[in-house]
């Protein structure tokens, strides 16, 4: 997914690392590499690669991923769908990733 990135700094992806308890699921399921976890504690590798699609953060037991596709402008499909929207008149409220 290299070439498959957004606007540099335009995430909101936050990790608390207090509350990580280096489980390894923020690394398993993004798609796009953001995380490795070492000595039992997940870091951001590549924060500018998030899209934001909001996996991490739903699958982190302990709530340490804080990602909201809908509050911020990094979702690529969200914006995508929201252009189609306007052409076809509905709303859009999920990027449905
Ligand atoms: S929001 Fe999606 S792309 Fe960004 S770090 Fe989480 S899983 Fe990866
Ligand atoms: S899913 Fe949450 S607890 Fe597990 S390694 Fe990632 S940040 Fe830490």
């Amino acid at each position: 997914m290299k070439n498959f990135r957004y606007i540099d700094g335009a995430a909101i992806l936050k990790l608390n690392e207090e509350a990580c308890i280096g489980c390894g699921m923020c690394a398993t399921v993004c798609p796009h590499r953001i995380f490795t976890v070492q000595d039992k504690k997940a870091r951001i590798v590549d924060y500018n690669a998030c899209m934001e699609c909001g996996a991490c953060a739903r699958n982190c037991p302990t709530e340490a991923i804080y990602v909201n596709p809908d509050d911020g402008c990094g979702c690529a499909a969200l914006i995508i769908n929201s252009w189609l929207s306007k052409i076809r008149g509905k709303p859009v409220t999920a990027c449905g990733c």
